[in-house]
């Protein structure tokens, strides 16, 4: 700063000088930042490119602001494709015991084989009449080795002893060779219809360790069912089977509709996988 020995006499015209001298190092700064931006701008403008305006002109040609936008678009549907391409909808019923032994047998000759045969054979009649590809088993039958369904259930009735009065009731298990918990537990709240409860503790190994479980093909998944005690549950089983069908049918619908879902979720992300 520079010292004014007179103060009195004002020279409003110098003032400026004094500001540019004072801020000499903010003034080069100011310069020097604006030389480089501009340089940056003009290094960066390419002379070829077309301009904003002749963006917008041609843009208002076409209607409006617009892009092209690429998407993928799947190829052709494949029809036949190997393991892991879901197929489509196929039941299997097993009808217990037929082809092999008659099963449990009541005093009066009433076998679990009719017993059995006579639910199967209805709740494939039903599914068939809604269009439902469905194949009745016998308990060996030679196509479940490897056998490739949706679902695969096992239809049997219980005992016909005189235990007591809690031989009453269902059970049904689910394969855990290929995670079969959908179809079980889709079966198993439907078949409330009966009315009757469900008696798990008389879950055999038998039930567990089902044949079928371990010779249908990975990917299938199958249930066994005990529809009912031959004594207790008789008249359910035998004269007034309604309510057993309506409940198994009732269930494998469950059972399908959650598939497709879940095929149709599986499918939309283009991977294939069921
Ligand atoms: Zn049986």
């Amino acid at each position: 700063m520079q010292f004014d020995p007179h103060p009195s006499r004002q020279r409003p015209s110098f003032d400026w000088l004094k500001i540019v001298r004072s801020n000499l190092p903010l003034i080069l700064f100011l310069l020097l930042a604006m030389g480089g931006m501009f340089s940056v701008y003009f290094f960066y403008s390419p002379t070829t490119a077309v301009s904003p305006q002749e963006i917008i002109a041609e843009a208002d040609l076409e209607g409006g602001l617009w892009a092209p936008i690429y998407k993928d678009v799947a190829g052709e549907p494949a029809t036949q494709r190997i393991a892991q391409s879901p197929g489509p909808i196929r039941i299997g019923i097993i009808s217990g015991h037929r082809g092999f032994d008659s099963g449990a047998v009541c005093a009066d000759g009433l076998t679990e084989a009719k017993v059995n045969a006579g639910i199967a054979e209805q709740v494939t009649a039903v599914l068939r009449q809604e269009g439902i590809t469905v194949d009745l088993l016998d308990e060996f039958d030679p196509r479940i080795d490897n056998y490739a369904a949706t679902g695969l259930l096992s239809i049997h009735a219980d005992s016909c002893d005189d235990i007591n009065a809690l031989a009453t009731g269902y059970k049904i298990v689910a394969s855990t060779n290929t995670p079969s918990f959908l179809l079980s537990d889709c079966i198993s709240q439907a078949y409330a219809v009966t009315g009757l409860h469900y008696h798990e503790n008389s879950i055999t190994h038998d039930m567990t360790n089902y044949h079928a479980f371990r010779e249908v093909a990975l990917g299938t998944q199958a249930a066994i069912i005990e529809t009912g005690f031959m004594r207790l549950d008789r008249e359910l089983l035998t004269t007034n089977t309604a309510p057993v069908v309506q409940g198994i049918v009732d269930g494998l619908h469950c059972f399908l509709d959650t598939v497709s879902v879940r095929q149709a979720e599986a499918g939309g992300d283009g991977d294939g996988n069921g």
